[in-house]
């Protein structure tokens, strides 16, 4: 297994091979499914089977083989195929019918926890693969009825694919991924120059992040950054360049990193989207406490792109 390359952010299922062409044969798939050493990533309404960390040790997901992951199977609703890793494969089982009580056999001293919370923490693979078994389980709960002529669907290609069960329409239906900008606004200046942080209000105490909005339909990622930057904070900005990208299945987005330099500095913040949004220079990021501003957590694009920025020479 080569190592994971600098460019794959967290959540990334950078090492898996996703057997597309396997997991559309149903018998290689229920043989995968059945093989002892197989693993099954237990979900249950959003929320993954994980042993909390504490001073020595990082969070760690926890996984189910063997007869345990069989003794399971009659408990879900959905199970998919995620993929397979140095000859082994790795399912999941969406538990959310079970009241939390009746999944205590399998928990353990393990909780079912939001991944949000403790991802950053935890090994980068298992992390990835905890988020990719969230967000297909979500896409499945949701799809279960056609959007076409409202009959219900059933899963194919080891859950990879829904197809309308009324024969007269046959809709396949397959996961979405809703693209999104995330913006870091940079200008020269003293002290390093600035970079715009902004806070909604919903957001923790004093968490502040770049700009960020969804991709509409008929619109360029560059062209959303411009029009989000705009209608949130009243600024024009160029050199739009788009730095990286991070699935971020919380619960089905793609996340593309980009910076741009602003054009106009005066800021006419949209109170309706954002309770604050300021300019930061880079000296004042040395003592970011007495701004009262706390950063986003290390596992999002977000704090890639300020920390990116913060690197480079001045
Ligand atoms: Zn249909």
């Amino acid at each position: 297994m080569s190592d994971r390359p600098s460019d794959s952010l967290s959540y990334d299922t950078f090492g898996l091979d996703r057997a597309d062409r396997q997991r559309k044969d149903p018998q290689w798939v229920a043989a995968r499914l059945h093989a002892r050493d197989s693993f099954l990533i237990p979900v249950w309404r959003d929320h993954n089977l994980i042993l909390p960390g504490d001073d020595d040790h990082a969070p760690s997901a926890v996984t189910l083989t063997g007869d345990h992951a069989r003794g399971t199977l009659h408990m879900a609703r959905d199970v998919t195929f995620l993929g397979q890793r140095e000859g082994r494969s790795w399912f999941t089982a969406d538990l959310s019918d079970q009241e939390l009580f009746d999944l205590t056999p399998i928990m353990g001293r393990a909780e079912f926890l939001d991944l949000r919370g403790c991802g950053a923490f935890m090994d980068p693979f298992e992390a990835a693969m905890l988020a990719y078994a969230r967000g297909m389980l979500f896409w499945h709960r949701r799809q279960r009825f056609c959007g076409a002529c409202g009959s219900p669907t059933e899963a194919h290609h080891g859950g990879h694919k829904r197809t309308c069960g009324n024969a007269d329409c046959g809709l396949e239906h397959f996961p979405r991924t809703d693209p999104a900008v995330l913006v870091l606004i940079t200008r020269p200046g003293p002290e390093g120059g600035a970079c715009l942080l902004a806070r909604q209000p919903a957001w923790p105490d004093k968490f502040h992040s770049c700009l960020a909005g969804f991709l509409e339909i008929g619109e360029s990622l560059e062209a959303c950054a411009r029009r989000e930057v705009m209608e949130e904070v009243g600024i024009e900005i160029e050199d739009i360049v788009q730095v990286q990208s991070q699935p971020w299945p919380f619960p089905a987005s793609l996340m593309v990193g980009m910076t741009a330099r602003a054009r106009t500095v005066r800021l006419r913040v949209d109170t309706d989207e954002l309770e604050t949004a300021r300019w930061v220079t880079r000296r004042q990021f040395d003592d970011l406490g007495s701004l009262g501003i706390v950063l986003p957590r290390r596992d999002t694009m977000a704090r890639f792109l300020i920390e990116g920025w913060l690197r480079k020479e001045t």
